[in-house]
C-alpha cells in the first residue's frame, strides 16, 4: 500500500515530466482516494479501460492517453462527462503521462519498440528528442516490415523510399510522422512511427527514405505497464495491465 503523492513522487523521479512541454498536462489527472494498493495501466483512459480497471479492483489507473488534452473547450459533457463520473464514482485516481512516456530510455514506448524489433539506438533526435535512431537490425525495407508485422501483429503502412539498402532505422511512437523530416536530417533510411499522413508519402518518394506506419496504439502498449510494473514493485503495490484492441 501506498499514499497517492508517494506514487506521485515516484513517478515524477522516474519520468521527470516537468522537463517536457506536452500536449496535455502529466502527472494526476483526477483526484481519487488517497491510498492505493491496486495500479491498472492502460493506453488510454477509454471508459472501457476506465470500467475494466474498475472491475480490477483498480486505486489507480496509470495511461499513456489521459482526459485532458490542449484546445479542449473545458465542458464535462457527453463521453468526457461518462469517463470523469465514472472515476469520481468509484474514488479512482487517473495518472496520466504522454510524451514523459515515450521518452524514457529504458521504460518508454521508443525504447521498448526498440527492444522488441532488435534495434538499439545510439542518438536521438527531434524537437523535443523523442525520436529515436540506431543500426538496421533488418537488411532490407521488406524484412523490416515482416519483423514489424511479426512483432506487433500488424501490417504497416509503407511508404518505400528508393529501395536503398538499410544502414540506420529512426522510430518514434504514436502520432509522430511530423518527425520525418528530423529522421531524415539525422540520417535515417527508414522511419517508423504510428501514423501516416498525406505528404509523407511524397516526401518518401522524393527523398528516398522509406516511411512505415505501423499502427499508434500498438507500439504504444508497452510503456505504461513497463513503468506501472517498475513503481508497483518499488512500492508494494499490485499491478495489472489491461491491453483493450484498437484498430488504429
Ligand atoms: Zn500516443
Amino acid at each position: 500500500m501506498a499514499d497517492r503523492d508517494a506514487l506521485l513522487g515516484c513517478l515524477s523521479e522516474l519520468l521527470q515530466p516537468d522537463g517536457f512541454r506536452d500536449y496535455g498536462p502529466n502527472g494526476l489527472q483526477l483526484e481519487g482516494k488517497r491510498e492505493v494498493r491496486h495500479l491498472v495501466s492502460g493506453v488510454t483512459a477509454s471508459l472501457a479501460l476506465i470500467d475494466a480497471a474498475i472491475a480490477d479492483g483498480a486505486d489507480a489507473i496509470l495511461v499513456h492517453h489521459g482526459l485532458f488534452w490542449r484546445g479542449m473547450d473545458g465542458r464535462l459533457v457527453g463521453w468526457l462527462r461518462q469517463r470523469v463520473a465514472r472515476l469520481i464514482a468509484h474514488d479512482v485516481n487517473l495518472l496520466a503521462y504522454h510524451l514523459p512516456l515515450d521518452a524514457h530510455a529504458e521504460l518508454g514506448n521508443n525504447a521498448q519498440l526498440g527492444a522488441r524489433l532488435g534495434l538499439q539506438a545510439d542518438g536521438r533526435f527531434g524537437e523535443p528528442a523523442l525520436g529515436f535512431i540506431g543500426p538496421a537490425a533488418s537488411a532490407s525495407l521488406a524484412a523490416l516490415a515482416r519483423d514489424v508485422q511479426r512483432t506487433l501483429g500488424r501490417e504497416p503502412v509503407v511508404a518505400a523510399g528508393d529501395g536503398r539498402p538499410l544502414r540506420r532505422v529512426a522510430w518514434c511512437t504514436g502520432g509522430a510522422q511530423g518527425y520525418f523530416e528530423s529522421a531524415i536530417a539525422a540520417g535515417a533510411d527508414a522511419f517508423l512511427t504510428g501514423e501516416i499522413s498525406e505528404p509523407q508519402a511524397h516526401l518518401a518518394r522524393e527523398t528516398g527514405v522509406a516511411f512505415l506506419a505501423c499502427g499508434h496504439h500498438a507500439p504504444e502498449r508497452s510503456g505504461a505497464p513497463a513503468v506501472a510494473a517498475h513503481v508497483a514493485q518499488t512500492l508494494g503495490l499490485s499491478h495489472r495491465f489491461i491491453d483493450l484492441d484498437n484498430p488504429a
